[in-house]
């Protein structure tokens, strides 16, 4: 059945994808969203309500006008080491921001929420950060929870929330605690677009236009097979399909459940910069830089329960394929 959805944050690289992929699944997205860094080209002008979560007036309104199904919330800062500077922002968006969103649906009566979570809340995972973790050990949701930085605590204290908020008002909801996002919608109509940004995959293909500087490597000497930091690339149409998944879950399952998405499978930053120079046809410059602050050696998703429980199957569990719908984007980039 077709359902009416709140996207918060749906202006932005991952919701709106989720826009599209709703769309093309018959439901109506309504997106609730204040620009800060999300893209008004990247969605249908008329389905953009324009306001803030910190804000608890216009999110009333907005669930006055209309009457909901269910919620996405993908509205967040989300920059590591800004929220080391600014923390109180990150606190204000992330928590404050996310409390009255929630407290709106509880006025109204709207109890389906999912919430964009992050491998983030795990922090250095247990094992160390020695090469043999890189392939033995995968991150699954038992693993221990001890975020690294304030943006990781945020998205933490909303997962806890949300399990108090199950019994005690009967919200039903999933978190799902994304891996590395990347790739872009295949018809390259929207894609992936930060400013300042400072994510690899971006700056690689800046780097390889000659929009942005050479790539800057954040550190070769991890206790890694080529000394590189190894993450699991996710692509954002595939994150998409978990949420879509989510909604249906919901119809049946009460409670609070938190999932990973992920492939499973670790690239280096190097071997992402090889898989760049192959999809691009063109020698990418870059140098080796020192460490960046916060960044775990490994982290790779174990996403047996998503698969399972949700039916999950990601898509692009190829590299190249993935890097080949960033490409695109980038060439023609829009916004
Ligand atoms: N990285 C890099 N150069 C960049 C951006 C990122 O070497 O310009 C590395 C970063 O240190 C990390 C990996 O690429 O090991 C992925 O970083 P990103 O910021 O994309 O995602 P994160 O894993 O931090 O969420």
């Amino acid at each position: 059945a077709s359902m009416n959805v709140l996207v918060c944050g749906g202006a932005g690289y991952i919701g709106s994808h989720m826009v599209k992929v709703l769309q093309e699944h018959g439901h109506n997205p309504v997106v609730f969203d204040n620009l800060s860094t999300g893209h008004a080209e990247s969605i249908p002008e008329e389905m953009l309500v324009r306001g803030d979560l910190r804000d608890i007036s216009s999110l009333r309104r907005v669930f006055a006008e209309h009457s909901f199904d269910a919620v996405m919330h993908f509205a967040a800062r989300s920059i590591v080491a800004e929220s080391v500077e600014k923390p109180a922002e990150y606190y204000e968006n992330n928590v404050a921001g996310t409390l009255n969103l929630l407290n709106a649906m509880m006025e109204e009566g709207v109890r389906r929420f999912v919430f964009s979570s992050t491998a983030a809340v795990y922090g250095n995972p247990l094992g160390g950060d020695g090469a043999a973790a890189s392939s033995a050990r995968l991150i699954d949701e038992e693993h221990s929870v001890a975020p690294l930085n304030p943006y990781g605590r945020t998205k933490l204290h909303v997962e806890q929330a949300l399990r108090d908020f199950a019994p005690a008002y009967g919200l039903r909801s999933v978190s799902l605690r994304y891996f590395n996002a990347a790739g872009a919608d295949p018809s390259g109509e929207i894609g992936e677009s930060h400013e300042p940004e400072t994510h690899l995959i971006p700056n690689i293909l800046r780097a390889a236009l000659g929009t942005g500087p050479a790539l800057h490597i954040f550190g070769d000497d991890y206790d890694t097979p080529d000394g590189t930091c190894v993450r699991d690339y996710i692509h954002v149409n595939d994150l998409a399909d978990a949420h879509l998944r989510a909604l249906g879950f919901m119809q049946e399952e009460r409670g609070a459940h938190v999932f990973n998405l992920g492939n499973g499978k670790g690239f280096s930053v190097r071997e992402v910069l090889a898989a760049a120079c192959e999809v691009t046809g063109k020698s990418i410059p870059h140098e080796v830089s020192p460490r960046r602050s916060g960044d775990a050696a490994v982290l790779v998703a174990d996403s047996a329960k998503a698969r399972r429980v949700l039916g999950w199957q990601p898509r692009y569990v190829d590299l190249r394929e993935l890097m080949e719908t960033a490409w695109r984007w980038h060439g023609a980039q829009r916004y």
